[in-house]
């Protein structure tokens, strides 16, 4: 018989907690839930419809961006929904990347027009804050990709891709892996696919799949056993986890993390500063982070093996 799955009604009661140690990054959900596509694996459940998150103004960010400022943050992440769907985001970076630090946006590349591409390529260049630009494709083939992403959405982020080279970007990739295959055969049809629209050595980047959302129904949910303990956690380095460090900001609020946007009880506070304090890690995703780490970083999986 299967165990039966949590949900955000049953949380685990006497979870560890966390502390933040010092805010280093600031995401922001400024694409709130609404995205032009309706991926299957989506573990907040985006589509054109859902708006339970709408997208933030460039003055909400500039309010978070002051009080990140004040405490220290280093870097910002744009996130949604599909951020460039939201017609203050090419402000937003200008503004970020010009007065508070570097940025990296999270895009599956499907509406990126020339107009837009063209001022990323500026703002690039004219800032001396750094942008970077993280795309999400699930497969090396239409085959792989589009039953998980939508019909027609790999050509349509290949466009994208292929654009952004073109703009003087060198876009991270990253790959819920949905695959038997190992690891390594799938890296390497990655590079293949990518080296033959001019982006030599790409930067590629694995992400475990999250059971919340939209996943939960194309594969399963969490289940009871999927915890973190007091003895786990005193094996391992806090810093491992991303709410040890950072938070994100929403046009609702400060949550934990940008893993656990769909649960009311990772709201934290109304500002930055409100957030600040110790986090219980209650929820059966938190057991992703512990086996995975800080997932939503942008370190890369090394394709030593894959280029060979
Ligand atoms: S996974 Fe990304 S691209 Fe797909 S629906 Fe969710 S937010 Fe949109
Ligand atoms: S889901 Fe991950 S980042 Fe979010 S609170 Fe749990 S451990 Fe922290």
């Amino acid at each position: 018989m299967p165990l039966p799955l949590i949900t955000d009604d049953s949380l685990f009661p006497d979870a560890p907690t966390i502390a933040i140690k010092q805010l280093e990054a600031v995401w922001f959900q400024v694409g709130g839930t609404i995205c032009n596509l309706r991926c299957h694996h989506c573990f907040i459940s985006c589509t054109p419809e859902n708006d339970k998150f709408k997208f933030m103004t460039l003055q909400m960010c500039r309010r978070f961006l002051d009080q990140a400022k004040e405490l220290g943050a280093k870097e910002y992440y744009f996130t949604g929904g599909e951020p460039f769907a939201n017609p203050d985001m090419i402000d937003i970076l200008e503004l970020t990347l010009s007065k508070y630090g570097p940025a990296t946006v999270l895009t599956n590349a499907t509406i990126l027009t020339e107009e837009k591409l063209t001022r990323l390529g500026q703002m690039a260049t004219a800032n001396e804050h750094h942008l970077e630009i993280r795309v999400s494709l699930d497969g090396y083939t239409r085959d792989m990709n589009d039953p998980i992403r939508g019909p027609g959405t790999f050509d349509r982020a290949i466009a994208g891709i292929k654009a952004l080279v073109q703009h003087g970007f060198q876009p991270i990739l990253t790959i819920t892996r949905t695959w038997n295959d190992c690891d390594e055969k799938v890296l390497k049809g990655f590079v293949a696919l990518l080296a033959g629209i001019g982006y030599a050595q790409p930067r590629l980047k694995i992400l475990p799949s999250i059971k919340l959302g939209a996943e939960v129904d194309r594969t399963s949910g969490y289940t009871e056993t999927d915890r973190i303990t007091h003895d786990m956690m005193q094996q391992k380095d806090p810093a491992q986890f991303l709410c040890h460090t950072s938070r994100l900001v929403t046009d609702q609020g400060v949550w934990v993390c940008p893993i656990l946007l769909d649960s009311t009880h990772a709201r934290m506070s109304d500002s930055l500063q409100g957030a600040m304090h110790d986090y219980p890690l209650r929820h059966s995703a938190c057991y992703t982070c512990w086996q995975h780490g800080a997932i939503c970083s942008n370190n890369t999986t090394s394709c030593t093996t894959a280029n060979n």
